[in-house]
């Protein structure tokens, strides 16, 4: 591994903990409403980097609704298309899915300064 690989893998690692610390911060599960076991739930798979960390991308839920929603996934679509920001956000996603896109070399590093420039989450309300 080289140096610089080096240091996008920490900027990766970093990217992932704040971006879940900000989803969660929102602090209820946005299916149910509950405040426990909150975990970061991404709509697009997070496998993808191009939308890892895209504040469009993920929602709070608590691990039973996020473990139910892994194991239903048309369910979830389902319901992602039923709240209306999270289905225009979804439709934003797919569009932009069709572009070609290629990783730049220091997108990690990129990602985190605009994380560190996102607004509070608190001011959402659940969605259901
Ligand atoms: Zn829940």
């Amino acid at each position: 591994m080289t140096r610089s690989s080096s240091r996008a893998a920490g900027a990766k690692g970093k990217a992932d903990r704040t971006f879940s610390a900000w989803v969660r911060s929102i602090g209820f599960c946005e299916r149910c409403g509950t405040g426990r076991n909150l975990q970061c739930a991404h709509i697009r798979s997070r496998r993808f980097s191009r939308w890892r960390v895209d504040p469009r991308n993920a929602v709070c839920l608590c691990a039973g609704c996020h473990h139910w929603f892994t194991d239903h996934p048309i369910e979830f679509a389902s319901w992602v298309d039923s709240i209306d920001h999270l289905a225009d956000n979804y439709a934003g996603i797919m569009l932009e899915d069709l572009e070609q896109w290629k990783q730049p070399a220091d997108w990690w590093e990129t990602r985190l300064e605009t994380l560190d420039r996102l607004p509070a989450r608190n001011a959402i309300r659940p969605a259901r």
